[in-house]
């Protein structure tokens, strides 16, 4: 029986440990945590809304045949000319490896971004800006500061606009909570481009605009940040601000691990792959999401996203299984489902297969795509196990 190996428990490796599972193929799958996190709901929990405990699976809950197995650990090195990787917990062989390792942030060299700001991407840092947002506002009467109550967020594409809807909703809430001064608060969102939300048409960008406008976010679009100083922003304007919370948003790149192992990579460091989602240079090894770089219709790379990933992730797994039955590889086409965007818990805006929504029915449609998303891991009863665990924070 080959020796599969996938590493990472994010869109696109649980993607393909589910559909191998489905195909009856052992494999071994590495992965930080023992849970996998719903990446692209972050910005619920770091905002305020919901408990953390219903953004995440335990690994053991979605795979639960007993060949496949799970290595909780960080892997620090691929060595594909040898057919191994290296992990904490030492070195791991395969005839098949699946790299699902996902992204690093991307800071343009931004002096003082990486010291200086909090990042939205895993379960942890959710926590983190939850939890210093909540520190500041409860700490502004010790001393006033009014830095405290402003709140800075850099980049306005999904992660950003939508984790400035939820804050914009959970800031007044907290503001009751510590009786801090309504009028002080501040949540501003910084773009460098000239307009938020770039993947989607004007028509929704403008909706999204005024709904973030309306909730109190001030957007400064068509404005880079030049530096970033402890509790400081400065920005090409030669405005400089003052703020307690800066988070960055603002872009991404590979795994730092796919370029350490030698692979090809584009400018973003993603590995080359061909139409089969195979690394040009190993064909024994798949790599898919967002450390991929995947050559879209349009003759670029498709932009990172879970949607994506979770396409490679299938996709890469029926090639695995078609080459251990000796069938020909299919390539792989993306099939774009739309994007939603929400502002808050109430509010959304986006375009699935073709036919747009704002207001309530996008939202309604975002938590859709939530029961079908816990549906491709589980079933109904993965569907039952999560939204059972739904209550809003402190009910
Ligand atoms: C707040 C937010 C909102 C978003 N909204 C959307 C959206 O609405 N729609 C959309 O399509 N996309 C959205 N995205 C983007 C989407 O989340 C990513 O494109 C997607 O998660 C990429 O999937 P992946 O499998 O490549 O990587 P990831 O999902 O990031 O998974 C990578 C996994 O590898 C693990 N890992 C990393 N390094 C190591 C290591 N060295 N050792 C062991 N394990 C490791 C990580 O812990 C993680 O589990 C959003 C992202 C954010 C942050």
């Amino acid at each position: 029986m080959a020796n599969i190996v996938i590493l990472g428990a994010g869109y696109g490796g649980m993607a393909a440990a589910v559909e191998l599972e489905k195909s009856g193929l052992p494999f071994t799958l590495v992965n930080k945590h023992d849970y996998h996190y719903f990446t692209t709901l972050l910005h619920e929990p770091a905002g305020g809304r919901n408990e953390f405990e219903q953004y995440y699976v335990n690994l053991h809950d979605v795979l639960r045949r007993e060949s496949s197995l799970v290595q909780k650990g960080m892997v620090k090195e691929l060595r594909p000319k040898e057919n191994k990787v290296v992990t904490e917990q030492g070195e791991l062989s395969y005839d098949y490896l699946v790299v699902a390792l996902g992204n690093a942030p991307e800071f343009f060299g931004i002096p003082g971004m990486k010291e200086h700001a909090l990042l939205l991407r895993s379960l942890e840092t959710a926590q983190q800006i939850h939890d210093h947002v909540e520190r500041a506002f409860a700490s502004y009467h010790q001393d006033q500061d009014e830095s405290k109550l402003r709140i800075l967020v850099g980049g306005a594409g999904l992660t950003g606009v939508e984790l400035c809807g939820e804050l914009a909703e959970w800031l007044p809430e907290l503001a009751g909570q510590y009786g801090v001064p309504f009028s002080k608060i501040e949540l501003i969102n910084i773009e460098a481009a000239p307009t938020i939300l770039p993947m989607l048409s004007d028509e929704l960008r403008e909706a999204a605009e005024s709904a973030l406008r309306k909730k109190g976010v001030k957007l400064l679009t068509g404005v880079a940040i030049t530096k970033v100083n402890r509790d400081q922003v400065e920005l090409k304007t030669g405005e400089v601000i003052d703020a307690k919370t800066i988070i960055w948003t603002g872009g991404v790149r590979a795994n730092p691990l796919i370029a350490e192992a030698g692979l090809q990579t584009d400018p973003r460091g993603r590995a080359m792959v061909n139409e089969y989602l195979q690394s040009v240079d190993f064909s024994n090894v798949f790599v898919i999401g967002d450390s991929a770089s995947f050559t879209g219709e349009d003759g670029r790379p498709l932009p990172p996203t879970g949607q994506a990933a979770a396409q490679m992730g299938d996709h890469a797994a029926q090639n695995l299984t078609h080459i251990l039955q000796g069938r020909p590889l299919e390539p792989f086409r993306f099939v774009n489902m739309g994007t939603l965007a929400s502002i808050g818990h109430e509010f959304g805006v986006g375009s699935v297969k073709g036919l747009n929504a704002v207001g309530v029915p996008a939202s309604l449609m975002k938590e859709a795509s939530k029961v079908k998303y816990l549906w491709s891991l589980g079933g109904l009863r993965m569907v039952s196990l999560k939204r059972g665990q739904l209550k809003r924070k402190g009910s």
